[in-house]
């Protein structure tokens, strides 16, 4: 019998484990599931995040030494922003178009939204923002008892204890000035960087000084260290080729948790939670499934030619199936960075410095859903955003997906910033929140497979990329290769 895809081992966990939450919810054995058989899915992304700090801090300075020069290392650089940018105001506009044709917000009764939008005006105004629009249902006497309801609820209305304390803590980072994301670029202890998986954009920092200061050294001093970085790559790369044979088990013990977490004891729940938000719910995974399967293979065909359009899934299959399952850029990097090498043929030079950068700044299903959310809130709570307001979001929700760490839920926690740019309640995100981990592994599927298809085009320009499409995508994957 010819062996299986190690993809399609991952794909077999992944429908397994649903099938398993879904059987152990309903015999009410939740709690066995969650305590038995999710912590190794969290050994998986441990695993994995165990690999991709140090190897972004050697890969990014291997990447920096191997192109040589500072002048082609600028222009490198340049392009690779460059496209990631473009990539980015892609995904945002195909967001901002999507919400506004399908206005899932205004797909519920007609009744909640006025409550809704009640319950907006009191924020504002006890926030002193002032409501752009004209409606006021607080000064319509015929409203008045409506009010009241709304205002008595939403004073037993608690917002999530994780939302708020992260509410704080967005709260307390805007007030330390417009340079302070500048500031946090700069590590001051790297160590402490590195401790922290959420301070990669740090160790990004620190690498490439490191790298580009290897470049002005004397080549006896330099090449000790070079050769110290490349062995120390090659040793987490081979880290990583072993976790991965154990991946389809991970992948089953990861989806069990999350669904058995989300159902409870109750499968029904999962169908209700979906049901209140599915308008939501389907544009947000229209826009992120025309991204992979339209907007990249159509980018891919105009700049980079060579690969037909099946020989990029082919290709990029695990690193597709690992972030689904990890939800979590920074987790699947070296399987991304394997992906790319080997099977899409990019020259190392390149993936060694445009993909940890991208897995960090590049998101562009974060930034497409994030102006959905945006907008669906906005229609939610009767919210006519004007032309300037939706500008607005293209901005801040560029800026907030460079910011947002490579992590699951990262991208919710940015909403913050972009809905309070537009004057809206940032508590807001615990409307979204219940679908939120589903929607969360859809994304990272588009962050990484953005990223991939950069990297594809950067090589490209450079006469950097060697994709024959004939070898065996699990040949990367190896131990014994
Ligand atoms: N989980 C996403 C990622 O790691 C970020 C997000 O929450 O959108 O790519």
């Amino acid at each position: 019998m010819k062996k299986l895809p190690l993809y399609l081992k991952i794909i077999i966990g992944l429908v397994l484990g649903i099938v398993w939450a879904l059987v152990s919810s309903s015999l009410g054995w939740s709690s066995f599931t969650i305590n038995w058989i999710a912590p190794f899915g969290t050994i998986f992304i441990n695993l994995l995040k165990l690999i991709a700090v140090p190897l972004v801090l050697f890969s990014i300075i291997n990447g920096v030494a191997g192109i040589g020069d500072p002048s082609s290392l600028g222009r490198m650089g340049g392009k690779t922003l460059l496209a990631y940018l473009a990539t980015t105001l892609l995904a945002v506009t195909l967001g901002l178009v999507l919400v506004n044709i399908v206005k899932p917000g205004e797909r519920v009764d007609e009744s909640s939204r006025i409550d809704n939008r009640i319950s907006y005006e009191l924020w504002a105004k006890s926030e002193g923002i002032a409501v752009k629009d004209g409606i006021s249902f607080l000064s319509k006497p015929e409203y008045k008892d409506r009010v009241q309801a709304v205002a008595a609820l939403e004073q037993t209305k608690t917002v999530d204890e994780a939302v708020s304390s992260r509410l704080k803590t967005v709260e307390s980072n805007k007030k330390s000035g417009p340079l302070k994301p500048l500031v946090d670029l700069v590590p001051a202890n790297i160590f402490k960087s590195l401790s922290d998986n959420g301070l990669m954009l740090q160790i990004i920092f620190f690498a490439l000084f490191f790298g580009i200061s290897l470049l002005f050294i004397p080549k006896a001093k330099s090449d000790p260290v070079i050769k110290f970085v490349d062995g120390t790559m090659e040793v987490f790369l081979k880290m990583i080729d072993i976790v991965m044979q154990a991946a389809p088990f991970f992948v089953f013990a990861l989806l069990a948790g999350v669904i058995s977490k989300m159902a409870g004891d109750d499968i029904g729940k999962v169908i209700e939670i979906f049901k209140g938000l599915s308008w939501y719910s389907i544009t947000v995974f229209v826009g992120l499934v025309l991204m992979i399967f339209v907007v990249y293979p159509l980018i891919l065909k105009l700049l980079v030619r060579v690969i037909p359009y099946n020989g990029f899934f082919k290709a990029m299959g695990l690193a597709q199936t690992t972030a689904f399952s990890t939800s979590s850029s920074a987790a699947t990097l070296p399987v991304t960075m394997e992906c790319v090498e080997e099977n899409l043929g990019v020259d190392k030079k390149i993936t060694s410095f445009v993909l940890p950068i991208g897995a960090t700044v590049n998101m562009d299903g974060t930034v497409l859903y994030q102006a959905i959310v945006v907008v669906f809130l906005a229609q939610f709570h009767m919210i006519d955003l004007t032309l300037g307001q939706q500008l607005t979001i293209v901005l801040t929700a560029t800026l907030a997906s460079i910011g947002s760490a490579a992590v699951p839920s990262a991208g919710l926690v940015m909403l913050i910033v972009v809905l309070g740019s537009v004057g809206l309640n940032p508590a807001w995100i615990a409307i979204i929140f219940p679908v939120d981990r589903i929607l969360d592994m859809c994304r990272t599927v588009v962050n990484v497979t953005g990223d991939a298809t950069v990297s594809s085009i950067i090589a490209k320009s450079e006469g950097m990329f060697n994709y024959d499409g004939k070898k065996d995508p699990d040949e990367a994957f190896d131990p014994e290769k």
